[in-house]
């Protein structure tokens, strides 16, 4: 078989079905092959599961201090196969939901393993659909990543996990080390805080959540520590020994370890593996990412790559935005390159983080004259109401000549629902806003994000609380 189609997307992630949606929208002709399920790693062992079982964390910890609020419930337990059966449920009505979209927009979907070949073709195989060869005017490749192990770690799925193992876990360890304090282990280290385990975070580096300000950072360890999460920066976990009754870790100049299971959570790889890049001439660069240059093209004309497997911040919403981006430069508009530097972060762990721009640190390295206000939320009524007053809102300001602050250059929060209150800081500092133009808007009474407005505020020179 074979056919010819505008566009042909190889990956049906996040970066590979919102290019098929978005092109399909513009009336382009698309095919897309995925070799496993719709969806990718975000619908099927990321995003969606971790943020599903973060949520059993939460109802446990409410269930857990209901007396406070006059409700007797007892001592909460966990049944995890229920939790997994809820998260499946979710799982897999969005699976269905990208399948219907597709189908809905007229997307030919080809199930099997897509290599790029010579003029544009994509050859399929190894799946459903029978062996194929499709050919297009553009390829877009969105073949994603899969977890890194680290040498030594021979992942069992019982004592020795990846991210993928640890979001299909019948039973929670007793005691858990998580290697890598990046925003995955960090969530991880929290869930299984919440449900019970004794949990320790190991990381190389001097801070765990790079890109996070200092004070966020500091804050996030300080409640970690609270709750007996224990967070080790500068450890180098140099090997591991799995007994098959528990995992001992070798640290650096240190005392081992012993866990009854460790979680390796140190980023994740570039999914290239018989994609035919070497043949076909497109450049991947020393990690094995996709080369690509400010639009997503590669080095081989015609033909873009999007999402994890390109050197860019490996979250889905930049897979989106890439894929959004790729689609207007084939189709001959102009669109704006995705700002890196300035796209949002959220980090579900308890509590939640998230940012956007810069940090004062980063800011000040960047030559930027900086202001920058901070307000904590145990003064916040509705965080009080809630009973969840860790955290704090910063917003991150370049000095004005003609009063206290100017542009807004960041806004970076922990505590209560930071993942929903981002937005206001995120098209600050995007829209280039100044704190004068922002501390003129209203916020709601009484809501988590008047500290936004307060930090904003304060910046003036002129606070309220
Ligand atoms: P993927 O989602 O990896 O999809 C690639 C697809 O391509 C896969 O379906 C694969 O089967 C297919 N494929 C690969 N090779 C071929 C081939 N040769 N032929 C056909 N098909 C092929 N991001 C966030 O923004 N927010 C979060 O909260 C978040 N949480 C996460 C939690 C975890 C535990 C993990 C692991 C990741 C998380 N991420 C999160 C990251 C997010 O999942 C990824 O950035 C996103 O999935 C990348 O999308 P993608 O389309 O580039 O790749």
């Amino acid at each position: 078989m074979s056919s010819s189609h505008d566009v042909v997307v190889v990956g049906g992630g996040p970066g590979g079905y919102a290019a098929a949606l978005y092109g399909a929208a513009a009336g382009l002709d698309i095919a897309l092959v995925e070799k496993q399920k719709l969806g990718g790693t975000c619908l099927h062992v990321g995003c969606i599961p971790a943020k599903e079982l973060l949520e059993t964390a939460a109802v446990y910890r409410t269930v857990a201090h209901a007396d406070q609020f006059g409700i007797s419930a007892g001592p909460p337990t966990v049944d995890m196969g229920a939790a997994q059966t809820r998260k499946q449920k979710i799982v897999d009505q969005l699976h269905k939901g990208v399948g219907s979209l597709l189908e809905g927009r007229k997307v030919t979907v080809l199930d099997g393993w897509g290599a790029i070949g010579p003029d544009r073709s994509v050859s399929i195989s190894g799946g459903e659909s029978e062996a194929a060869t499709v050919t297009a005017d553009h390829v877009i490749l969105a073949t994603g990543s899969v977890p890194r192990s680290l040498p030594g770690f021979e992942v069992d799925g019982e004592r020795v996990m990846t991210s993928d193992e640890l979001l299909s876990v019948s039973e929670l360890p007793g005691r858990a080390a998580v290697i890598g304090g990046g925003a995955i282990g960090l969530e991880f280290a929290s869930l299984l805080a919440d449900l019970g385990s004794e949990v320790t975070v190991l990381e190389a580096l001097p801070r765990i959540l790079m890109g996070a300000d200092d004070d966020v950072v500091k804050m996030l360890t300080r409640a970690f520590k609270k709750r007996k999460i224990q967070v080790r920066t500068g450890v180098a976990v140099s090997g591991c020994r799995n007994t098959g009754s528990s995992v001992e870790l070798e640290i650096d100049g240190g005392d081992p370890l012993e866990v009854d299971a460790v979680v390796v959570c140190v980023g994740r790889r570039p999914f290239t593996d018989g994609l035919g890049l070497d043949a076909a001439g497109v450049e991947v660069d020393e990690g094995g990412y996709v080369s690509v240059d400010q639009f997503c093209r590669t080095s081989l004309a015609g033909v873009y790559a999007v999402g994890d497997v390109v050197r860019t911040p490996q979250l889905a919403h930049v897979a989106f935005a890439e894929a959004i981006m790729a689609v207007k430069h084939l189709l001959g508009e102009s669109p704006a390159p995705v700002d890196y530097a300035n796209v949002p972060w959220a980090i579900y762990c308890h509590p939640e983080v998230a940012f956007v721009g810069h940090t004062e640190a980063s800011a000040k390295e960047a030559g930027f004259d900086v202001v920058a206000s901070a307000h904590r939320f145990i003064g916040n009524g509705r965080a009080m109401i809630v009973g969840e007053t860790d955290g704090l809102v910063k917003v991150i300001a370049e000095r004005s000549d003609d009063g206290p602050a100017g542009r807004i250059l960041g806004v970076h929060m922990v505590g209560p629902w930071v993942t929903e209150q981002l937005g206001q800081g995120y098209l600050a500092v995007n829209w280039e806003a100044t704190v004068p133009e922002v501390a003129e808007f209203v916020q709601p009474h009484p809501t988590m994000s008047e500290l936004f407005g307060e930090s904003v505020l304060s910046l003036t020179g002129r606070a309220l609380h």
